[in-house]
């Protein structure tokens, strides 16, 4: 991807770093790319080329590269305070975003603030299983969680997901017994298919489940409807409502993992607004600060604040202090990329783009025939890759379509052979329309 007069930037960029989720010998062959500058939906290269950013890089630049409004906020935070430790202090800038926060979720005020989406989770399963032990259910030291879940890269966040890549590495202490997984889940294709509404037919195989756990069960954590990492699959929300229903009765917390699908990715400002429900505890990060800052926050209700509260002799504090949690300068992006958000226009917008997206992939569909049926909601389609009828193509079909992909001008980057698109939410038509033209030819070029 890089031109021949980079050649000693290469060796540089290879020299010392190692990068995120890569076999580092792809490198000899696909060297990374020298990015200089970003707007828009758009990456330059420092030879002057442009990637339109289908995947908003890692999922996080919801309102796309240098966002005025949100660089101006920073500029003007960095101005007065960068940084102070979120203890006995505050500033105005994360005040202001926790009066922010309060208010999405009716009937979840209280907001802990750590440094990225990983520690959002593990602070929310903490925090579960804590105000379960002070409560007197010591007992229920188990997180129930979906198949094809995925909640991040820690150790607990590791356990905690289904997705074969992310559990390689995990210490055999963590043992699997005390992170059941639910299984046989409802999947649909669209909100528009009968069984987003009424997942009966699945429903009691998974209540066996769920009530053989149940007594055990501290929490249950999902990611809201749409499941990321797994490969963008979208499941009914009736089955996140009747989890709310049986975590209630059950006394088990419900943990929201809404760090990819927050902030209108689905269609909604929140992805449990597609089933009406509030969980006991949300996690926010990624489009939390429009992906300028690592920032994130738990989002939970007076219930479990109250079991926290007391005199300092009855140790019962929540003692969790992530030195960066609630950063000013985080803050301060975060207050400006929720006033984007909250914009009457914004989610109408989506809307569109949702429409467009799902066209534009229908149509990469029918000129590649290399896709099986396409799946998704809101701003998120996908579709698994596949050989086309009478042609045989082997190993590493999304790798290379992601190769040619780059090639072409479009950062499109499939988990394993799931082909996605996702890009930045404020994304005009001309971007679907040069991503589509991109993704067909790159589809062509990787199957030969
Ligand atoms: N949960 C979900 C649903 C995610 O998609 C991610 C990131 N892809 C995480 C947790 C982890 O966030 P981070 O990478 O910021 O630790």
């Amino acid at each position: 991807m890089s031109s021949a007069g980079d050649e000693g930037w290469n060796d540089r960029a290879l020299a010392h770093l190692w990068y995120a989720c890569a076999q580092m010998k792809d490198y000899q062959t696909f060297p990374p790319m020298h990015v200089a500058s970003a707007s828009g939906s758009h990456i330059v290269l420092a030879d002057g080329r442009r990637l339109i950013d289908g995947i908003s890089s890692w999922w996080c630049r919801s309102l796309g590269h240098a966002h005025p409004s949100l660089a101006a906020a920073l500029r003007d935070q960095a101005s007065r305070v960068e940084h102070v430790m979120l203890a006995h202090m505050a500033t105005d800038a994360t005040v202001e975003l926790s009066e922010r926060l309060a208010r999405i979720f009716p009937g979840l005020g209280k907001v802990f603030f750590g440094g990225d989406g990983s520690t959002a989770v593990e602070i929310a399963v903490k925090m579960s299983y804590e105000a379960q032990r002070l409560s007197g259910h010591a007992a229920r030291t188990k997180v129930l969680s979906l198949e094809n879940g995925y909640h991040g890269e820690t150790q607990l966040c590791a356990a905690l997901s289904d997705v074969g890549d992310y559990r390689r590495g995990i210490l055999p202490a963590l043992d699997p017994g005390a992170f059941p997984k639910l299984r046989g889940l409802p999947y649909v294709g669209s909100r528009h298919e009968p069984e987003w509404e009424d997942c009966s037919a699945a429903w009691p195989a998974l209540l066996r489940q769920l009530e053989e756990a149940g007594p055990s069960l501290c929490a249950v954590i999902l990611e809201p409807v749409l499941q990321g990492a797994s490969g963008m699959r979208v499941y009914a929300a009736d089955l996140l409502r009747r989890l709310r229903g049986w975590t209630r009765e059950q006394g088990v917390h419900l943990v929201a993992d809404e760090i990819m699908t927050g902030f209108g990715r689905t269609g909604r400002l929140m992805a449990c607004e597609h089933a009406g429900i509030v969980p006991d505890l949300v996690c926010l990060s990624k489009g939390l600060t429009g992906g300028t800052l690592p920032m994130s926050a738990v989002v939970t209700g007076e219930q479990i604040y109250a079991t926290f509260y007391g005199a300092f002799e009855e140790d019962r504090a929540f003692n969790h202090s992530n030195t960066f949690a609630g950063n000013p300068l985080g803050a301060a992006v975060a207050v400006a990329a929720l006033r984007a958000y909250q914009e009457p226009s914004f989610l109408t917008r989506v809307a569109e783009l949702a429409g467009e997206l799902r066209a534009g992939l229908e149509e990469v569909s029918r000129a590649t025939g290399a896709l099986g049926p396409v799946r998704g909601i809101g701003a998120v389609v996908a579709a698994d890759l596949r050989a086309p009828s009478g042609k045989a193509t082997t190993g590493r079909l999304g790798f290379r379509v992601y190769q040619e992909a780059a090639r072409r001008g479009a950062l499109v980057r499939p988990i394993g052979d799931a082909l996605y698109w996702l890009p930045p939410l404020n994304a005009d038509e001309g971007v679907v329309e040069e991503l589509t033209r991109v993704t067909i030819d790159a589809i062509r070029a990787a199957v030969g």
